[in-house]
């Protein structure tokens, strides 16, 4: 070798495009970009971080008991079974690393989170895009896909951009049709807004090779903040503890995150105001002829009839101050994802796509 070389993979990532966050000329811009939650951070956590701060000079637990304990209180959960990380996306990075590497192959699905392809180039493993059947998974493309050397699958549920639901039966099928050697990953971002789901943690409970993902970054609103964490079998979260770095999470996240779990009032009324919400955007953009299915999480896929449809509702949106997210690199260049607001900002998301229809 005559040069510096970086490993297999790496020069394959294309950097990961988070949601706009500014709006030339306007101050205050609506931001329904990137599915944070619209109540913000809950004032629990706050305080809890506030009250951690002075202890930052003091290097933070390396094992996460307390927090593990919180979670695994919270939602029934065995904490040895429990591994925390800087975002689920961490936690995501623990898996594929550990269990991918060069040679081997990590599948995903067409309108799969784009952290995927970023995350198996990452580990140096090869790229396998199945399709969906529209836009839901499709658990028998997936397993027509699988080779002797697939290593892990990855999968949201709900899905994003679509925020459509795999349901729990055909979740069990695939995971029960997949080979022993091949990880199902079931990220659950978004699980806390599907009411009535539990998020794959039943398939885990009695699963080597199930592991299931979970955020504090939507409807805890700490995303800013930066953990999740996941559950699974032991001897998987054996191996991705030697991988992660002894203080990924610092004292103020671990008390933030502890505090937030704990708030189970926040957790309902954040969820009730999703599902009002949710359900009056979808009626209001479908009465506006921009078809969406049905979402299970904190947001809506509209789909405009053309490409300069879209451009245009979203020229429209922007003019009023809102941000939303173009979807293309999700395969729906004509797609426009709107996280679900408060009662006033959805009415606003309504009101300028009804002066838009109505002024074309
Ligand atoms: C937002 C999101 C995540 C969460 O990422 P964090 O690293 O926990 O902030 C994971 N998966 C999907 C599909 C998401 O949309």
């Amino acid at each position: 070798m005559t040069r510096i070389t970086p490993q297999p993979g790496i020069m394959d990532i294309a950097l990961y495009e988070g949601g706009q966050s500014h709006l030339a000329g306007v101050a205050d811009v609506l931001k329904l970009s990137s599915n944070e939650n619209p109540l913000g951070a809950p004032p629990s956590a706050v305080e809890a971080l506030t009250d951690a701060a002075r202890g930052m000079h003091l290097y933070p637990s390396t094992d996460h008991a307390a927090l593990r304990a919180a979670i695994a209180e919270v939602w029934g959960l065995e904490p040895e079974r429990l591994i925390c990380g800087v975002g689920s996306d961490e936690v995501l990075q623990f898996v594929t690393q550990a269990y991918a590497g060069p040679g081997d192959e990590i599948i995903y699905t067409e309108h799969g989170f784009s952290m995927y392809p970023i995350l198996t180039s990452m580990a140096g493993a090869t790229r396998i895009c199945v399709s969906e059947t529209n836009r839901v998974v499709d658990v028998d493309a997936i397993l027509a896909a699988v080779t002797e050397r697939t290593r892990v699958v990855l999968l949201a549920n709900p899905a994003n951009p679509t925020g459509t639901l795999l349901g729990q039966d055909e979740l069990e099928r695939l995971a029960d049709a997949l080979p022993p050697y091949v990880i199902l990953v079931i990220d659950g971002a978004y699980v806390e807004f599907a009411v009535g789901y539990d998020g794959g943690i039943s398939l885990a409970r009695n699963r080597a090779n199930v592991l299931v993902t979970r955020t504090f970054s939507k409807i805890y609103g700490l995303g800013g903040l930066r953990i999740g964490w996941g559950y699974g079998a032991q001897g998987m979260i054996d191996v991705m503890t030697r991988i992660r770095q002894p203080f990924n999470l610092s004292v103020v996240q671990l008390a933030a995150a502890e505090a937030a779990v704990r708030d189970t009032d926040w957790l309902e009324t954040c969820i009730a105001l999703n599902t009002e919400q949710r359900a009056r955007l979808t009626g209001a953009l479908r009465q506006l002829g921009l078809a969406c299915d049905d979402s299970h999480a904190n947001f809506v896929l509209a789909r405009a009839n053309t490409v300069e449809d879209a451009d245009a509702a979203e020229a429209a949106l922007n003019a009023n101050g809102i941000l939303i997210r173009r979807v293309a690199g999700y395969g729906f260049p004509e797609g426009l994802r709107i996280t679900v607001g408060t009662a006033e900002q959805t009415g606003r998301v309504i009101a300028a796509l009804t002066d838009w229809r109505n002024a074309s």
